[in-house]
């Protein structure tokens, strides 16, 4: 990567355009300790850095775009989820989020789960070494093969997601002459989304089986006769980057009102509950994520409650994280390349990537902030959109932001909270070649995913 190859155009900053959403920060070398991972930090030649390394070093060595994830902060997130609900219940990194062996590792050594839901990510799991009976197995249509992959692994849980996969889990149990142990999804009537949830009176979903008539009772019924499963527990996962614990309130509450009612109609105290995912981070300073410590007193509060009302013994809980321990610990280093100015409407800095490494702002709209990162500058604040590379008006990276003035073709830029749901949903659109990622820490830096090349994309080619 050449970074002093582009000769610098005009700017200007002196047009806003009509609804930009905040003022500008008041210093934009500052990094809000709240977005970055935790060992991001401004070196005093005004080089960002992680891990220790500054990412000039970084994109030299590895190219842009890159994820850089800083392993410490990664450690630290799975020890403070896994230490917050301590030895009784269990917690599950949602591997969706973004999985590789390396982090497989890094979760097993922290003493977390993981959820996983394909027979990829299976594959990723057991292949590091991920202990088969500390995995658990969802999705809304699970394969024969993965099924069967899954139980002769040895999965911990199996999350049965509809009628027929009850059967189906529990006919393919048998003929391998197993029990599986499962949990049923089912649909609360709750959908959380960040700061607000809806309660919903039907479920138009295709997770999980609606509580809503009687039907997830009914799913239990089937599962409790069938010997090929072993029922644990019920599964309920609201939303994601949910803030407002109400949400999670209210699920409780229902699915410890089922627990109740297997009880008395079964006889049985179902020994387990997870309450999924979900849970916020902040992608700009406007966001105020709660501390796993106080996701973990208010969970647990709300579950021994609604289990007290209930006079049950309280079932011991799971939550499945992935976005909350993932998410604030990457970001994407970019190459700053064309920067257009179009006089009266907007400022748009291309980089190096766009929706084939982060298609989450195309996607749901998502927010995110941006850095200068390769130095400092004392420069007026620009107004400007962050845009990829791509064939579509839609490829963008950052919608509004402010970046200065003075911002030049070569300059680094970087997005911070890319951890979740940026390389798991990264494509080849226009033939990109996916980003590395970097996981750095104390000093050290080495590729766990490495970059796509174009033999990988030949190699698929097979016409
Ligand atoms: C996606 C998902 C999660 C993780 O969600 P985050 O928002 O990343 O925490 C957990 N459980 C289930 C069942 C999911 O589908």
């Amino acid at each position: 990567m050449s970074r002093s190859a582009h000769p610098a155009g005009p700017r200007h900053a002196d047009v806003l355009p009509e609804g930009h959403p905040s003022a500008p920060p008041a210093d934009l070398n500052h990094l809000d300790r709240k977005v970055w991972a935790s060992t991001v930090t401004r070196t005093p030649d005004g080089v960002v850095s992680v891990g220790g390394i500054e990412v000039t070093r970084l994109a030299e060595e590895f190219g842009t775009p890159a994820y850089l994830v800083d392993e410490t902060d990664f450690r630290e997130r799975a020890r403070a989820w896994r230490t917050a609900f301590g030895p009784d219940a269990d917690v599950f990194y949602a591997g969706k989020a973004f999985l590789s062996r390396a982090v497989v590792r890094w979760l097993h050594d922290e003493g977390l789960n993981l959820d996983v839901c394909s027979g990829g990510e299976l594959t990723t799991a057991l292949s590091a070494g991920m202990p088969a009976d500390r995995i658990a197995f969802h999705g809304n249509n699970k394969s024969v093969d993965e099924i069967e992959t899954a139980i002769r692994a040895g999965v911990g849980r199996i999350v049965l997601d509809s009628f027929q996969e009850i059967v189906r889990v529990a006919h393919i149990a048998q003929s391998l002459g197993r029990r599986q142990r499962v949990q049923i999804r089912i649909t609360v009537g709750v959908e959380a989304h960040t700061h607000e949830f809806i309660a919903t009176a039907h479920e138009d979903q295709k997770f999980g089986i609606p509580l809503a008539g009687g039907q997830a009772a009914e799913a239990v019924r089937r599962a409790l006769q069938l010997d090929g499963l072993e029922l644990i527990g019920i599964h309920s996962h609201i939303g994601s980057q949910i803030f407002d614990m109400s949400g999670f309130e209210v699920a409780a509450h229902r699915v410890v009102g089922l627990l109740r009612d297997i009880r008395d109609e079964h006889g049985v105290e179902l020994p387990e509950i997870d309450l999924g995912g979900g849970l916020g981070i902040a992608y700009t300073s406007g966001d105020d994520p709660r501390e796993p410590h106080e996701i973990a007193k208010a969970l647990n509060e709300i579950v021994s409650r609604e289990c007290e009302g209930a006079k049950l013994r309280t079932p011991r809980i799971s939550v499945e994280p992935g976005r909350a321990i993932v998410g604030p610990t990457a970001f994407t280093l970019y190459e700053v390349g064309t920067i257009k100015l179009l006089d009266g409407l907007r400022t748009y800095v291309s980089v190096d990537g766009g929706m084939s490494d982060n298609i989450r702002t195309a996607l749901y709209d998502a927010e995110y902030s941006v850095a200068l990162v390769s130095r400092t500058s004392e420069a007026a604040p620009m107004l400007v959109r962050v845009v990829g590379k791509h064939c579509e008006s839609g490829d963008i990276v950052v919608k509004d932001a402010f970046l200065p003035a003075d911002l030049a073709p070569g300059d680094l830029i970087a997005v911070p909270a890319t951890g979740a749901y940026c390389r798991s949903m990264a494509s080849n659109y226009n033939h990109a070649l996916r980003p590395p990622v970097v996981a750095v820490r104390e000093g050290e830096a080495r590729v766990i995913v490495r970059r796509e090349t174009e033999e990988d994309l030949l190699r698929l080619d097979v016409g």
